[in-house]
């Protein structure tokens, strides 16, 4: 949509053309960049194919984008009988950006360039009381501080943080599993960056990325599981250029009546089941020992994947972990119909490829015929840092928002 001056008051005809002229432009920069970036490496042809706008108009603004250094050249691709045809990618080092991941046992700050490149990585665990946001905070500031080291800090454009929870009025966080009501933790972070801040839900910013960059590209409607110490999934829908994503509790549906407690304070949920915490604990309690909790739960998760290797107990708790999790999988099929179920998150790195046939199997069961036999199940393809890669997309997508244009 063009839109028109603000106050009301009647422009003269020339000041809104130019005005006009001038929201157009700025549009078809960003539509653009932005096909560019999800697509690319693309050609101008194909710009031109999906963008509708004229062969002259997409060669203008390219020219404009890589005159200011956000895209370059990048190969070039044989075409039928033609000319070889040059392929457009956003260029990695116009600039960096920081993702935060903060979850329920640890902080991860990544350093990413501009085409989601890894550069760096810290990551300080959170242990049971610290999790009061001024620490939590301390430790967000602390980890931003330790990526950039020896770097420039101008060259970061903006900072992304994932929390677990709902954020409202840009910062405000609502977090029942951390105990966070109300938080304004973007006020804790904010006066000690130089960059511009960006807060969101983390499972939100991992679909997201997993959209992007990872296995949810191409899909219609995909639904992206985070599987962490909590559990939630992210729904994303295709769009012309920013597909739309949606989250939701999934992690808190009831899977098993009267089943095992859950930190939110009900019984039976997802969460319960297939939260890494939750694995580590059906573990623990079947060999008798004391469950591995914390940020070494991750490590732990990654023994119990080892020794079921070898059938037993821990060959046991990954098949019922698989059953659950795919009971809860069938739900969303069953509610949603999505063409791909992505299996993403620290959890989902560790555990996914040796779980995955026993969650298949029971989608099988669960879903009904017709719409499991359009979903395919997969794994992420973002690893173990994805999370933070997840949040380090919401200064992306301000920057292709804005058509490239910083600030
Ligand atoms: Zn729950």
């Amino acid at each position: 949509m063009v839109a028109g001056p603000r106050s009301g008051r009647i422009l003269p005809v020339t000041q809104v053309v130019r005005q006009t002229t001038r929201d157009l432009r700025r549009h078809n920069r960003a539509a653009l960049l932005s096909s560019l970036y999800l697509r690319g490496p693309v050609s101008r042809l194909e710009l031109v194919a999906e963008s509708g706008l004229s062969a002259a108009t997409v060669t203008n603004v390219v020219s404009e984008l890589i005159a200011d250094g956000v895209v370059a050249e990048a190969g070039s691709v044989e075409s039928d009988g033609g000319r070889p045809r040059t392929l457009l990618a956003v260029r990695p080092g116009f600039g960096h950006v920081v993702g935060v991941d903060v979850s329920e046992t640890h902080v991860e700050v990544g350093l990413f360039d501009c085409a989601l490149g890894t550069l760096g990585t810290v990551r300080h665990p959170l242990v049971g009381t610290r999790l009061d946001p001024e620490e939590v905070a301390g430790l967000v500031r602390t980890g931003i501080a330790e990526v950039l080291e020896g770097g420039d800090p101008d060259v970061v454009f903006g900072v992304g943080i994932g929390v677990p929870g709902a954020v409202r009025d840009g910062g405000i966080v609502h977090a029942p599993t951390l105990g966070w009501r109300g938080v304004d933790f973007a006020e804790l972070i904010h006066p000690h960056i130089q960059a511009p801040l960006h807060l969101d839900n983390r499972a939100r910013t991992l679909g997201q990325a997993e959209t992007w960059r990872g296995a949810g590209r191409g899909a219609e409607r995909a639904i992206v599981a985070l599987l962490g110490v909590g559990v939630g999934a992210a729904v994303a829908t295709a769009g012309r250029s920013h597909p739309g994503i949606t989250t939701s509790e999934w992690g808190h549906t009831v899977v098993k009546a009267a089943g095992a407690a859950c930190r939110c304070g009900s019984h039976g949920c997802l969460e319960a089941y297939v939260g890494t915490e939750a694995v580590v604990r059906h573990y623990a309690a079947r060999v008798g020992k004391e469950p591995v909790i914390g940020d070494e739960s991750d490590v732990e998760l990654a023994h119990i994947v080892a020794e079921a290797q070898g059938g037993g107990p821990a060959a046991d708790v990954l098949a019922e972990t698989g059953e659950y999790l795919g009971i809860g999988i069938a739900s969303l099929i069953n509610l949603l119909s999505p063409d791909r179920v992505v299996l993403s998150g620290s959890a989902g790195a560790i555990m996914g490829q040796a779980i995955l046939p026993a969650v298949r199997d029971a989608v099988e069961r669960h879903a009904l015929d017709y719409l499991a036999e359009r979903t395919e199940v997969v794994l992420g393809r973002l690893g173990p840092e994805a999370v933070a890669l997840g949040a380090a997309t919401l200064p992306i997508a301000q920057l292709l928002a804005n058509g490239g244009r910083i600030g």
